[in-house]
């Protein structure tokens, strides 16, 4: 039963009126008062804040109740991303990767510092919140970009993910180089990038794989990552 009266709207046999702070609501049979809770969830509102006050009219019981507004349910939303990278080594460049300088004798190619692990994340957070790629923030063609210090880029990415209410849930990368051995360095790469990100190194993961000789990384032509990331948002349903 759905009917608009004097009182105000008429749901399930009842009166919701909503011209005070809460929700007040009249009873207009006795038959109708067990359907409270029923009335409750189809009005939207949450619960009787408390029992008011009850009176009889010659046919009608009235009761009022004064009820909460519809609470927020807060509801965490998450979403995911993927990035890949590759660079070439090439003679006379350092070889940065995850915010490490790994002592090796060459180094990445590329228009910042080629850090190819960063750039790897940084296109997995913006895949996760659907913002573009690193190309698109950063463009090679811009000159302020030359040699820029990923890490430095990777907090410029997080404070976009910030922006929109995003937080970083974890990372976890994979980096595809023949050599130089990257295993001790990992510990040192995971600390950087999450302080970069604004988590804790337990949140990032990263693990280095060869590719057994296989294709341009095999021939140690270059390095390639890539990774995941997670983010999460509450939000209100
Ligand atoms: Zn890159």
């Amino acid at each position: 039963m759905l009917q608009d009266s004097c009182f105000g709207r008429i749901v399930y046999g009842l009166v919701v009126d909503k011209r005070s702070f809460g929700y007040v609501v009249f009873t207009l049979q006795r038959a109708c008062y067990g359907s409270l809770g029923r009335v409750c969830r189809n009005a939207r509102v949450s619960h009787l804040l408390g029992f008011r006050r009850s009176f009889r009219s010659h046919t009608t019981r009235i009761s009022i109740f004064r009820l909460e507004p519809p609470p927020f349910i807060l509801i965490d939303m998450t979403r995911t991303g993927i990035g890949f990278d590759a660079h070439r080594l090439v003679a006379g460049r350092r070889l940065m990767i995850g915010g490490v300088e790994i002592p090796h004798e060459r180094g990445l190619l590329g228009h910042s510092d080629a850090d190819v692990l960063a750039h790897a994340v940084m296109d997995a957070l913006l895949g996760a919140i659907a913002d573009g790629d690193i190309g698109q923030h950063f463009p090679p063609s811009d000159p302020c970009w030359k040699d820029a210090d990923s890490i430095a880029l990777l907090r410029q990415v997080t404070a976009r993910v910030h922006s929109q209410g995003w937080q970083v849930s974890n990372v976890d990368a994979t980096v595809l180089a023949e050599s130089p051995r990257l295993a001790p360095h990992i510990p040192r790469m995971r600390e950087r990038m999450a302080e970069a990100i604004g988590v804790t190194p337990a949140q990032v993961s990263v693990k280095a794989t060869t590719t057994e000789g296989l294709g341009a990384v095999g021939r140690r032509e270059g390095i390639s990552a890539m990774a995941v990331a997670t983010v999460t948002k509450a939000v209100a349903r």
